[in-house]
């Protein structure tokens, strides 16, 4: 039942796009996580938590951008402050009174009370990372192995192990680029840790330490989310927030992902525990590019007396903070994520509940608007339990994703995502993803 199930006849038109595409587009696409067999996607239109691909076909949409459009799509409010900011110019490089507000608001969420603004979170991540080798006068990153924090050089290393690649001992892992054209003196001076093990993490700053190698920071996300969704254990942020306040590290939440979406104050609110700076980008625009970086006041010194240059043309586009103050003050507020929590609630129980029917090897995580379901038979707290199923748990994660497009669904590719729901959804919404997953289900005990 389940070799039956193929992309190719309700996609068509996508395939001649693609055919065109390729022409001028490398690859037919325009970034290269926008590839996939046997041919991407093209989109035509969205509108609330729907999309609509060049074949007219009608999706709920879970992949949300990668997690980007939380607001849901068009959202009239969005909308609004985009139309009424276009006719009075969209571009100054000075700063406009939007930027003042979403400062203001970003500062009440996340308890950091300085900020400044990107387009990306790789800018966000690139800048951050800068800013804490400034204060601490050190080279060395240290971040987490499996991790995904943007495509600059530096954290561009240990998202995943190339092939045969050994990822060595578990408190001495091998620096390992994530594809070609990243300078091997880059590469050397990242390095990675497994993620809920504090102890690892102490023991090899200290091996660093000894080789005159502190890190300037460690850069990590609160909950991962480009391993599916891995939650942190108890007392694990903690131990590191003690950990990098004992050896003077700068500690850095990218909440990239997390940021908007799991709580008005992300990751930093929802486990309480305060990082020394928080990068932001992804749904922080309601769907423009957008970034950001808070900063407590002693970490800002560096970029206020100008010892660091902290810029960007685009850097608080009004056109983009237009967006952002009105997805901030006027989409996302506590009434939009009680709906996110109770959305996510029925869909984690829906699989659940599948996965017990047909007795699954496999397990669901969620929080704020994030989940997935994990095929594996055993709990995934990091990288190596996460590879530890890689093949069987590809496979199926692969096969999720067809039946998911083919039932309507649109959804992130591949095991390391996970769905993003959006204010829009509604239980209908919910109970279509739970619908397709039973069916998926079905086949693979058919
Ligand atoms: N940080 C995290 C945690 C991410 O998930 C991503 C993108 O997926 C980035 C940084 C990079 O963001 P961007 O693609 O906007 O550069």
């Amino acid at each position: 039942k389940v070799e039956g199930e193929k992309l190719n006849e309700r996609t068509i038109e996508s395939k001649n796009y693609y055919a065109n595409a390729s022409k001028h587009l490398a690859g037919g696409v325009a970034s290269s996580y926008q590839l996939h067999d046997p041919w991407p996607i093209y989109v035509e239109k969205g509108d609330g938590p729907r999309v609509w691909d060049v074949d007219g076909n009608e999706y709920y949409d879970f992949h949300n951008g990668f997690g980007s459009m939380v607001q849901g799509h068009a959202h009239p409010a969005i909308g609004k402050a985009v139309a009424d900011r276009y006719p009075l110019g969209t571009h100054f490089a000075a700063p406009t009174e939007d930027a003042i507000v979403v400062g203001d608001e970003l500062a009440r969420r996340f308890g950091l009370p300085k900020w400044r603004y990107t387009n990306s979170g790789s800018e966000s991540t690139m800048d951050a990372i800068r800013i804490a080798r400034a204060l601490t006068g050190r080279d060395t990153v240290m971040k987490i192995f499996g991790s995904y924090h943007g495509h600059h050089d530096t954290v561009m290393v240990d998202i995943g192990w190339i092939d045969e690649q050994e990822i060595g001992p578990r408190d001495n892992y091998a620096s390992i680029p994530y594809g070609a054209g990243v300078p091997q003196a880059t590469v050397d001076m990242t390095v990675a840790v497994p993620f809920n093990d504090a102890e690892t993490m102490e023991k090899r700053i200290q091996a660093l330490d000894a080789e005159g190698r502190k890190p300037a920071c460690v850069i990590m996300e609160a909950a991962m989310m480009n391993l599916g969704v891995v939650l942190p254990e108890d007392g694990y942020l903690q131990a590191v927030r003690d950990i990098t306040k004992k050896y003077g590290i700068i500690l850095i939440f990218d909440e990239v992902k997390t940021g908007i979406c799991i709580a008005p104050g992300g990751a930093t609110e929802k486990f309480g525990v305060q990082p020394d700076m928080v990068t932001l980008a992804k749904a922080l625009g309601g769907g423009l590019p957008a970034g950001a970086i808070g900063m407590t006041e002693e970490v800002a010194t560096v970029v206020e007396d100008g010892s660091v240059y902290q810029v960007g043309t685009y850097n608080g586009n009004p056109l983009t903070l237009a967006a952002a103050r009105a997805s901030l003050l006027e989409v996302m507020t506590d009434d939009a994520y009680a709906h996110l929590a109770h959305l996510n609630d029925r869909i984690l129980a829906g699989c659940d509940d599948v996965i017990k029917r047909y007795d699954l090897d496999a397990y669901t995580v969620g929080i704020g608007s994030k989940g997935c379901v994990v095929f594996s038979d055993h709990k995934v707290t990091d990288y190596e339990s996460y590879m530890a199923n890689a093949k069987t748990g590809g496979k199926l994660a692969d096969l999720a994703w067809l039946f998911n497009m083919n039932r309507g669904i649109f959804m992130t590719p591949g095991r390391e995502e996970e769905w993003t729901l959006s204010v829009t959804h509604d239980d209908a919404a919910i109970d279509a993803y739970v619908e397709a997953f039973d069916q998926l289900a079905a086949a693979i005990r058919g």
